[in-house]
């Protein structure tokens, strides 16, 4: 079941310290008044459309809702041709070889991401998000989406139109989390590995500098600092910049993806285009791993990952320093943060890599 703005814009936190920190609580309810009335308005001159989308009470996709009414007004029939012309415009410009509507009809499919190589996240897609042209519709300015969390308390798929009114306000600074306890959570420090120390992090799916959410369950996911800092941040920096740049929106949508019944997502698609205009429009796949370390996606377990020496005449496939002249794993941290100017991928012998003068870096122990 979703929870809606308006839901949204009323509720109250059960416990008082989260209330207490709610900043934007007086705000938001005067925002809901204004909402609310703006959407007995819509409702009573036939717009019925987003009321029912918004008060959708099963869990049927919005398309369906959408689909099943056949209640388009004059309006809504002009800003469905509107999108879906936008919509062409968009696809063609980027994919010239996919066709718009192969486009529209595309799922994600999780088995087509590719193991994780080293980068931190990859395109999915041809960077095409997978929006329908009624979900494009649907959301209007200042809609954040946060479903309940399911049946194994883990959060769903989560959107938001970004724009200056979901963006926390200046001066506002980040509230606590540190109460909530997302599936598969644990305390797990690394501190050989990993800078921060902490394996994991509360991970917003809809990052705080976009939805301004602090504490809100359906939001938080147990994801490595690795997908939070190196995955999702550098997208969620591109959105932000972008809004507060032009003050235009961003249909955004951040789904987790759990296999099974597992605990701790694989990682997370984000996909994003700007409304008003075509010039940002990405959807990606971030990597819930964190270099170095295994994780059992099923309980949050972790453990450091064994090496096993390569003998000299193993063939190993390894990112090289140019500069430094060190040969690394490539989910090695410091692969990370090499310029790409002295990245070289590498597959060969190890006994070729000593001919060329590599060592094997300390961090990683390639061999
Ligand atoms: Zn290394």
């Amino acid at each position: 079941m979703v929870r809606t703005i308006l839901q949204k814009l009323n509720r109250t936190s059960p416990d008082p310290i989260l209330r207490s920190n709610n900043l934007r609580g007086s705000m938001r309810s005067r925002l809901g008044l204004v909402l609310v009335t703006c959407l007995c308005c819509f409702y009573l001159t036939g717009c019925s459309i987003l009321m029912q989308l918004l008060s959708n009470p099963s869990d049927k996709p919005i398309a369906a809702t959408i689909e099943e009414t056949g209640n388009y007004s004059a309006m809504n029939t002009e800003l469905a041709t509107q999108a879906l012309t936008e919509a062409n415009n968009i696809a063609t410009k980027a994919t010239k070889a996919i066709p718009v509507k192969e486009l529209t009809e595309a799922k994600f499919d999780y088995a087509t991401i590719p193991a994780f190589a080293g980068e931190a996240s990859v395109v999915v897609n041809n960077n095409v998000p997978f929006f329908t042209d009624a979900e494009r519709l649907a959301w209007v300015p200042g809609t954040e989406v946060y479903p309940d969390l399911d049946a194994l308390d883990r959060c769903g798929t989560v959107y938001a139109c970004v724009g200056p009114e979901s963006m926390p306000g200046a001066g506002m600074e980040r509230g606590a989390i540190g109460m909530v306890k997302p599936s598969g959570w644990q305390t797990v420090k690394y501190s050989e590995l990993i800078e921060d120390l902490y394996l994991y992090n509360r991970c917003h799916l809809i990052g705080w500098q976009l939805g301004g959410e602090n504490a809100n369950e359906s939001n938080l996911i147990t994801g490595t600092r690795y997908l939070n800092m190196s995955g999702m941040l550098p997208y969620e920096n591109q959105v932000g910049d972008y809004v507060k740049q032009t003050g235009n929106h961003v249909l955004y949508r951040v789904t987790p993806y759990f296999v099974g019944d597992e605990l701790v997502a694989r990682g997370v698609l984000i996909e994003a285009e700007a409304v008003e205009d075509a010039t940002m429009r990405f959807c990606v796949w971030c990597y819930n791993v964190q270099p170095g370390i295994e994780i059992n996606y099923a309980t949050g377990d972790s453990n450091i990952v064994e090496r096993t020496i390569a003998p000299d005449a193993e063939i190993v496939q390894l990112v090289l320093n140019k500069n430094t002249k060190r040969a690394h794993l490539p989910d090695c941290p410091s692969v990370n943060d090499m310029k790409e100017k002295n990245k070289e991928f590498f597959e060969g012998t190890v006994e070729e890599l000593k001919d060329r003068g590599y060592k094997a870096c300390g961090r990683c122990n390639p061999y």
